[in-house]
């Protein structure tokens, strides 16, 4: 791992280093707006861990080609945490687990406030208002749209991630000033039998292309670590890719006491740029945000790669059951690597 270590080294050094020669025709394809052929997936999926940087290195010219040197920084609040009834087995808010993430009902209009406008002082453009649950009642439902029109009238722009919602929810959400409608597949197709019983993969599937059709923007990814394949990896990106999602949230499994990934490992750095360079190629010029887990990857002396593996969006400030960082490291460190948040 030391090698991979960027040791002071700035993303615009990163990206003057020589590109490895199997991987200029993926590069080209991409800056095209295409996804590999299956000889180029092969090449992405059996691409060594110890050549990890060289790939971070050419996902990042991709990255580069369609984002400059904007990094879109956003903020979550949970805003009802706890108590959920689905059994997802990474999340320690699922009542069929002794999760630790705390039980709490929808937050005051003014704590959302707060926590938006603390996360519009600090750099970020989006903020999502995150609830547990597969449905939100209705009084739980007109509590979120207030807190949408307020986070609008703030100049951010105002997301949810309320599980699912019906088309004349998702249409209200929209005449609220809603932007864009979070909602994770999580894992490819075949694995999520492995990691969710009580709902299928095809009701999240619906989820995302009712909000699509509803003329929402949609952010939809997944989490990794889990135990899946390279195989389950693509066969979320293709799904994503071909869902015409354009915002792919990349989280990193944080192994929480009481779940069932209790005792899985962490990720290595290795393995987390590998798949971020996966999700950049096969969906070259749409957003892959770092989100959830980033701090287990990336030691004190990798946080850099998070802006320079391909990546062109960091979620800031706390996560959705654990604190994060200040997001003024995050302003300090962008502004380092000559990336500018918006
Ligand atoms: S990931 Fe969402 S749906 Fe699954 S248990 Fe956690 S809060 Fe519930």
């Amino acid at each position: 791992m030391e090698a991979m270590r960027m040791n002071g080294n700035t993303g615009k050094s990163l990206g003057r280093d020589a590109l490895p020669e199997e991987l200029k025709p993926l590069v080209e394809r991409a800056c095209q707006g295409l996804s590999p052929d299956r000889s180029g997936l092969e090449t992405l999926l059996g691409w060594p861990e110890e050549r990890a940087a060289g790939l971070a290195r050419a996902a990042e010219q991709v990255r580069a080609h369609w984002f400059g040197d904007a990094v879109s920084f956003c903020g979550i609040l949970n805003a009802k945490s706890g108590s959920c009834s689905e059994d997802c087995a990474f999340c320690a808010q699922s009542a069929h687990y002794a999760g630790q993430a705390p039980e709490y009902g929808f937050l005051p209009l003014g704590e959302i406030v707060r926590a938006a406008q603390a996360l519009r002082d600090a750099g970020a453009s989006r903020f999502a208002v995150v609830t547990s649950g597969k449905r939100l009642s209705d009084a739980d439902f007109e509590h979120l749209l207030q807190a949408v029109r307020t986070v609008a009238d703030l100049g951010l722009h105002a997301d949810c991630s309320p599980g699912i919602l019906d088309r004349d929810r998702l249409e209200a959400f929209r005449r609220a000033g809603g932007c864009t409608y979070h909602h994770n597949l999580e894992t490819g197709r075949t694995f999520f039998p492995r990691i969710c019983s009580t709902h299928a993969y095809d009701e999240d599937v619906r989820a995302v292309r009712d909000a699509l059709k509803a003329g929402l923007e949609v952010c939809s990814g997944g989490i990794f670590g889990l135990g899946e394949s390279w195989e389950d990896r693509l066969e979320l990106a293709l799904e994503l890719r071909d869902l015409g999602v354009s915002s792919v949230p990349v989280n990193f499994l944080h192994p929480m006491p009481g779940t069932p990934m209790a005792d899985r490992p962490v990720l290595s750095c290795a393995e987390a740029l590998k798949i971020l360079a996966l999700f950049r190629f096969v969906l070259p010029d749409r957003h892959v945000r770092i989100c959830g887990g980033r701090h287990d990857v990336f030691g004190p002396e990798e946080r850099e790669w998070a802006y320079a593996a391909g990546a062109s969006g960091i979620m800031v400030g706390d996560y959705l059951t654990l604190r994060g960082r200040d997001a003024g490291e995050d302003r300090e460190l962008a502004r380092r690597l000559e990336r500018r948040p918006g």
